[in-house]
């Protein structure tokens, strides 16, 4: 059962099967059961239904057009015996006679008044839409953005191409033409599953041929909703992926152009993943398939020694996202060219770290990398109190804060609910211990007793952490670092070591802390935080437990530096090397076989 279809736009633009299940139409063989007979002149201008109808043609011929998700007329030629369409209701259609003398209509709806005549357009409206507008339109801009590419770059030799979609139409380039000099009728018309639609003419001296590409484009069209797909042979996306070699992603962070490529920050990491190259451009199909669905936040796949796929909703974005990517290859590029290392945050402003290090390669970016340490670690966990911060900020100026502000804070934020959570969890961890807390009095004395015995449990670890987080937002509050901390830190991240926390706040009071310090916002330095969610700091399963979350392949890649002994002994029996810190304002540490330093200068 094959019923014509064909778009009035552009009458050489098929349509097909696959188009109408987009649009959720069915054909099925037509046995109407409640049929009844419809004067033609009744349905003759667009209109949608409150429920799907089922249109058979009965005598003659009928076009029943469909307008598409592109606002396009779809037209169906409806002939006896040829079936019939099941339309939804939504879907907005009119039904014309293909023939003089044809004048009624066959339809099968469930009640008697359930269609609505309902005209979306005026006649001049309608007209100008499908006056070839947005087939032109479409055409024109492939031919316009390939002219572009090409002087970019990215489409040079006959190489790269451009796919749109425009509604259920996909306009794509064809194989190997100078993109540049492509006309508006040269382009290949596919759907969302890769049946042709259109094909462009021949040519005395060449046969248009679909792009190898076309399966990789469908793959961003289906998996992400793609509005359009670029593949860039460009030197830079070329280039990158050997600056990469034998690694499977391309990451760079710490670069203003990084908040061009949607659903990214300044602060992020962005990652690109890169497949390896084919012989024949259509075998890389199933393996960009299986990268696009692995890296759901990822807007481009990177081909090594081949070029980039990029795309986007609409092709505005997808064309940014592409300018921003090329322009950020050009800098990781650039920055290697200089010596600079791309994956690493800037340096603070003052930290002078050329000076304080021992043999350290500046802007080496070797993992493992020594950075004065006595063995080469991949990563580095600190403490906090004691550690990186006077214990005096922590005692004089974090806990009374928390204590002196807890009334007040619960009243302003009891409506939200994350204060409202905060307290269920207070009141549940106040129960496993037996005590009931009626009235909001109690509440408030019992955490103001368990803040004051500076208790460690999650529950009072959060809320804490969600007062210091106002206070700091506020500017009520600045963390305080020791003067070494943010020339170590640069030290080691920019030796390839990474460095995380593990501290008894919780992981947003950490990230806090580091955010606003008095050495200014250190958070591009850290990786991971770890608090008391993944264990006790005195309990050794704790120091497993961060020894699998970093990926390590043995324990002792990682150093933690602390100032409590108990903990550097429960690290020490997981497998992970500790040194002890003494800083001003510190208790004497007990005697022991650790490594105990006064600056991390010494790290
Ligand atoms: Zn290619």
């Amino acid at each position: 059962m094959s019923i014509p279809l064909v778009y009035i736009d552009s009458k050489n633009e098929i349509g097909s099967v696959s188009i109408l299940r987009e649009l959720g139409i069915d054909i099925a063989h037509g046995t109407l059961n409640q049929s009844h007979r419809v004067p033609l002149n009744e349905l003759s201008f667009e209109h949608c239904a409150n429920d799907s109808v089922t249109i058979i043609c009965s005598t003659g011929m009928i076009f029943v057009d469909i307008r598409d998700s592109g606002d396009c007329w779809l037209r169906a030629t409806l002939r006896p015996g040829d079936g019939a369409l099941t339309i939804p209701s939504k879907i907005f259609r009119r039904i014309l006679p293909g023939l003089a003398g044809v004048d009624n209509v066959v339809l099968e709806h469930s009640s008697a008044s359930a269609i609505s005549r309902f005209a979306r357009f005026s006649t001049d409206a309608d007209e100008r839409l499908n006056c070839a507008l947005p087939y032109h339109s479409t055409r024109e801009l492939v031919c316009e953005l390939c002219r572009d590419f090409f002087a970019a770059g990215w489409v040079t030799g006959t190489g790269g191409s451009i796919s749109i979609r425009y509604g259920n139409r996909i306009y794509m380039t064809p194989s190997g033409v100078q993109k540049e000099r492509i006309s508006p009728d040269e382009l290949f018309v596919v759907d969302i599953d890769g049946h042709i639609l259109s094909t462009p003419g021949k040519k005395s001296h060449f046969t248009p041929k679909l792009s190898d590409c076309s399966p990789l484009f469908l793959h961003a069209f289906k998996q992400r909703n793609a509005g359009a797909v670029l593949h860039s042979h460009a030197y830079s996306c070329n280039l990158v992926t050997s600056l990469c070699e034998g690694e499977s992603s391309f990451s760079i962070s710490h670069q203003e152009m990084i908040k061009g490529i949607s659903g990214h920050g300044y602060f992020d990491e962005l990652v690109i993943p890169i497949i390896e190259n084919t012989a024949h451009e259509h075998e890389l199909a199933n393996s960009l398939g299986d990268c696009i669905s692995k890296h759901p936040k990822s807007c481009a796949v990177l081909v090594r020694r081949h070029g980039m796929y990029v795309w986007g909703r609409t092709w505005e974005e997808a064309k940014r996202h592409g300018e921003c990517l090329h322009y950020l290859f050009d800098i990781a590029l650039n920055m290697k060219r200089l010596g600079l290392n791309y994956k690493t945050p800037p340096i603070p402003v003052g930290v002078s770290i050329q000076n304080d290090c021992n043999g350290w390669e500046r802007r080496s970016d070797k993992a493992g990398a020594n950075a004065g340490l006595s063995k080469p670690y991949k990563h580095v966990v600190f403490d906090i109190e004691g550690t990186t911060t006077p214990i005096t900020f922590v005692k004089d100026v974090l806990f009374p804060y928390a204590r002196k502000h807890l009334a007040e804070f619960l009243d302003e934020t009891a409506a939200t609910q994350r204060t409202q959570n905060d307290v269920a969890g207070v009141r549940r961890l106040a129960q496993s211990e037996g005590r009931h807390l009626p009235g909001h009095e109690d509440v408030c004395e019992y955490i103001q007793d368990a803040f004051f015995a500076d208790r460690k449990d999650t529950a009072l670890k959060e809320l804490q952490g969600h007062i210091w987080e106002a206070a700091y937002e506020s500017g009520a509050i600045r963390s305080t670092v020791f003067a070494d901390v943010p020339a170590c830190f640069s030290r080691l991240v920019h030796a390839g070591i990474k460095i995380s926390i593990y501290s008894s706040g919780s992981r947003s009071a950490q990230r806090l802390l580091f955010q606003h310090s008095d050495k200014g916002d250190l958070r591009g330095f850290i990786s991971c935080y770890f608090d008391t969610k993944i264990g006790n700091k005195r309990d050794v399963d704790s120091y497993r437990e961060i020894a699998l979350s970093l990926g390590v392949d043995s324990p002792d890649q990682i150093l933690f530096v602390t100032d409590i002994l108990e903990e550097a002994l429960a690290a020490k029996e997981a497998g992970i090397h500790s040194i002890l810190s003494s800083r001003p304002g510190n208790a004497q540490l007990p005697s022991s076989t650790f490594k105990v330093i006064t600056s991390f200068d010494e790290l």
